[in-house]
């Protein structure tokens, strides 16, 4: 399908210079905050400050400096750093507690010989989660405590060495069954002097909540700002001052300058990222969430009601939950089942409808089509609901 046989009207308002020169299609996300989709839209003023910093050299050392004391400030932290993202903080992060304090031996990374290379995970944590790849990078090995179904406090101490670097912990996957909580499992690292490591990625909401994992045990916890309105390249780690000191020792500043080189050197930021990240943290807190529910909630209700007309389909509004569950809570989603009459399968639809002009992105859960509407742009769900209900119909 190409752009001319789409209705022009519905799609003008996607169509600019931009998108030809990058020979892209402009999508339309129904989906949710998703890295490749490129995570978060900018707010105005966060834009503008971006393109104010862009008009100028700054200092960068300095500047990773000052964002860090704010984001710490914020989060009621001793200390936190911004990052390329909370993949890159975990990566640092443990690359910090690798090197223990000695930040030149960074130069050595990914080979640990010498060093506590070791970090441990639960098993049934580590099996499910997607960023081990992030954690491994400086050259840790990931021992994995218990097995499959859980772990007891036993296991986890005789996975404990005088060889761990820090335990990692997933706070997404905190309740997963069997399973040590964040507290227990601090409470056994910190009697051997071990420090935890915490991946809260999306645990941002209520806001409050990016402010527990220290009272919890966490010596650090990183975030993304990929969540919170910030850049998709974005994101802080927060926590013990002696611990985000050592990150500050091994991220990519100073790294031509300085007297040794950088393991994070990889991990470059611009300075309007860096300012971006800060004042989306600020946005964040100030933010009033109710009536930014309110508003996915009541777009949702009004997609279901242009859908309503189609007889080849029928909708339920639910929250699709972060770890892709469809539940009863504040509404973010309309979830399209096609009827008996329908002349296309689920697949069908959504791939039809990647295919057009824009692209919509819609997910699959179950079988069912799902419409996340948080992601969703003003007036877009004309758009999404005419192209859909044609899709459905086969025409
Ligand atoms: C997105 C995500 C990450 C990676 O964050 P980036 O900022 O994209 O590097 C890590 N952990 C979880 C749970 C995530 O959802």
């Amino acid at each position: 399908m190409s752009a001319s046989d789409v209705d022009p009207a519905g799609s003008a308002a996607h169509k600019s210079n931009g998108f030809e020169r990058l020979r892209i299609k402009p999508v339309i996300n129904a989906c949710g905050i998703f890295t490749d989709l490129g995570g978060s839209i900018l707010s105005p003023e966060i834009w503008s400050a971006m393109t104010e910093l862009n008009s100028f050299f700054v200092d960068l050392p300095d500047l990773l400096d000052r964002s860090g004391e704010r984001i710490a400030e914020l989060l009621g932290c001793e200390a936190a750093r911004i990052t390329p993202g909370a993949s890159a903080g975990i990566a640092l992060a443990v690359a910090a507690c690798i090197v223990d304090g000695r930040a030149a031996l960074g130069e050595r990374l990914p080979d640990t010989s010498g060093l506590r290379g070791e970090l441990v995970m639960q098993h049934a944590q580590a099996a499910a989660y997607k960023y081990l790849v992030a954690v491994r990078i400086s050259g840790a090995n990931v021992l994995r405590a218990g097995s499959a179904s859980g772990c007891t406090e036993l296991e986890l101490r005789n996975t404990l060495s005088g060889n761990t670097a820090a335990v990692f912990i997933p706070a997404h996957l905190d309740e997963l069954p069997g399973c040590l909580k964040l507290e227990e499992v601090s409470r056994i690292a910190h009697e051997h002097g071990i420090p935890v490591i915490v991946d809260a990625a999306y645990m941002n909401f209520p806001p409050q909540m990016m402010r527990s994992f220290r009272g919890r045990g966490a010596d650090i916890t990183c975030f993304s700002s990929k969540y919170i309105g910030g850049p998709n390249a974005g994101g802080f780690l927060c926590g013990r001052k002696d611990l985000v000191d050592a990150v500050r020792g091994l991220d990519f500043t100073h790294h031509e300058s300085g007297d040794y080189r950088r393991f994070g050197r990889a991990f470059k930021q611009g300075r309007y990222e860096i300012a971006a990240v800060q004042l989306a943290l600020e946005e964040w807190f100030r933010l009033d969430h109710s009536t930014r529910l309110a508003a996915i909630a009541e777009r949702a209700r009004r997609l279901a009601r242009l859908l309503s007309v189609s007889d080849h389909l029928s909708t339920q509004l639910k929250l699709f939950t972060m770890d892709g569950r469809l539940v009863e809570g504040p509404v973010n989603a309309v979830v399209v089942s096609m009827t008996r009459s329908a002349e296309r399968s689920t697949r069908q639809v959504i791939d039809e409808l990647a295919a057009g002009y824009p692209s919509i992105h819609a997910l699959e859960c179950a079988g069912q089509l799902v419409l996340v509407t948080e992601t969703l742009r003003d007036g877009e769900e004309e758009l999404l609901a005419e192209r859909l209900c044609r899709a459905v119909s086969g025409k």
